[in-house]
């Protein structure tokens, strides 16, 4: 059931909608999204994308309602779920971890002041459409992500420099991508996207209850969680991140290349954060807005920049190399290691610090990696297997689409694997 509409506002049509005034535009947009996600040749556009966009929160056409499982509660399962559901569809989510949102993970402690930062999705560029669309279906405001005042730091080579935000902001954070200018963040947390998707699919999802076996035959699939209770349905949509699908066994085994790509065949990248609150924002004291970037290398965040207070956090973002130096410390290791480092980049940094905190992705065990950043001879050799369903067996996630690293890419996959159920065979009966 879709939330009411809290008097005095009015609720978007949700993207793939067509209720209300048509948007040509967003149509469009959608339609690209969705077009040009990687695995999509099997779709018939006209048939099944062209119809997502157009129907009112529905999936297209009237299908016989089917009993759907769908395996973990992150931003492509959540995304399957919430369509499948309004479709009619008999919708179960089952969640090994005891929290939705998967790689969607806002932090709100150890800090205080109301602040947060983001473990996980933290910016929206300006063209991931489908991102923009949902937040936007369900309220949810983007506000600008990067500081728009202040100086950004950075240091390289033992130089400290500064640099005027109206350049860094009109400039992109890597090559190929909008300038930092045109990101935004959801105000209140990434975390707000998931729960707006879960608020509609309440009793449908069962938190920490890891599966552990899926098993098909013609006629359906029963799916075992590690506590022992069994599902059945008609079909299962599986979203776990390929670092962690070899600990589902599946029956009949899943294909070769599947296998390969579960057995460390598609490369994941690791990626930790370190948080730091201070009591004070000492770093304005130079005019600094507490962001930068070093060659060690990271990008550091200030993400309390748009907060109110005395304290503020600072983040340091490190992957590759970086994070595997890193992830073997003790956190308060790690926040020390940071902690030396930033002295060059802020001098006098210690004599601030509240608390701290760290996540390593990596070490996580139901990502064990922070995305999926296959070579190009894995891509090649893997890409269009990963997404293929085997049976009554359907697979979708951020490592299935072309934005690796990215909630567009999770969402896409995830609408890509509903349509893929709701026009499938075998109904409830
Ligand atoms: C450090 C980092 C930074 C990022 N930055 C951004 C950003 O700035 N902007 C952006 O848009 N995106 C960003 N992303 C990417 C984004 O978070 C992901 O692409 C997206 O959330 C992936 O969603 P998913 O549903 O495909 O996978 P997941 O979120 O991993 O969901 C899979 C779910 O399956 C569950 N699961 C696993 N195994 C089982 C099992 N056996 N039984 C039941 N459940 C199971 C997991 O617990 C998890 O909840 C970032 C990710 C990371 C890690």
């Amino acid at each position: 059931m879709m939330k009411e509409i809290p008097s005095g506002k009015t609720r978007r049509n949700p993207p793939g909608s067509s209720t209300g005034a048509p948007d040509p535009s967003r149509r469009e947009f959608l339609r690209r999204s969705v077009l040009i996600a990687g695995g999509l040749a099997f779709v018939s556009c006209n048939d099944l994308v062209a119809p997502v966009v157009n129907s009112p929160g529905r999936l297209p056409g009237y299908r016989d309602p089917k009993k759907v499982v769908i395996i973990g509660a992150g931003i492509a399962g959540l995304v399957a779920g919430f369509e499948l559901s309004r479709a009619g569809h008999h919708v179960t989510i089952l969640e090994a971890r005891p929290r939705i949102g998967g790689r969607v993970l806002t932090l709100r402690e150890p800090f205080t002041d109301g602040h947060l930062a983001e473990a996980g999705a933290a910016r929206i560029p300006s063209n991931h459409h489908l991102t923009i669309a949902y937040a936007e279906y369900f309220d949810l405001e983007l506000v600008p992500f990067y500081s728009r005042g202040g100086l950004y730091v950075k240091y390289s080579g033992g130089i400290r420099s500064f640099i005027p935000a109206s350049s860094y902001l009109n400039s992109p954070p890597w090559p190929g991508s909008v300038n930092r200018g045109e990101y935004t963040k959801i105000r209140g947390g990434t975390d707000r996207l998931p729960r707006a998707f879960a608020d509609s699919l309440a009793n449908t999802i069962h938190l920490s209850t890891p599966v552990e076996s899926v098993a098909q035959n013609l006629f359906g699939v029963t799916v075992r969680t590690a506590g022992g209770t069994v599902y059945a349905a008609d079909r299962v949509l599986c979203t776990v991140p390929l670092t962690v699908l070899n600990r589902i066994q599946f029956t009949p085994a899943l294909s070769p290349l599947k296998m390969q790509a579960a057995g460390g065949g598609y490369n994941y990248a690791p990626s930790t954060r370190v948080f730091m609150q201070f009591s004070t924002r000492f770093w304005e004291m130079e005019n600094l807005n507490g962001w930068g970037n070093t060659d060690w290398p990271e990008e550091i965040w200030q993400p309390t920049w748009d907060r109110e207070g005395p304290r503020g956090v600072l983040m340091s973002y490190l992957r590759y190399d970086r994070a595997r130096e890193i992830d073997p410390l003790t956190e308060e290791r790690r926040i020390e290691s940071v902690l030396t480092r930033w002295g060059n980049v802020f001098p006098g940094v210690r004599d601030h610090l509240d608390s701290g905190a760290s996540y390593s992705w990596f070490l996580d065990p139901w990502s064990a990696g922070a995305w999926a950043d296959p070579t190009p001879a894995q891509d090649a050799a893997l890409r269009t297997e990963i997404g293929r369903a085997e049976g009554r067996i359907h697979f979708a996630g951020e490592h299935d689409s072309l934005y690796h690293g990215w909630m567009q890419g999770a969402l896409v996959s995830g609408l890509r694997g509903a349509v893929e159920i709701h026009h499938a065979d075998g109904g409830v009966g």
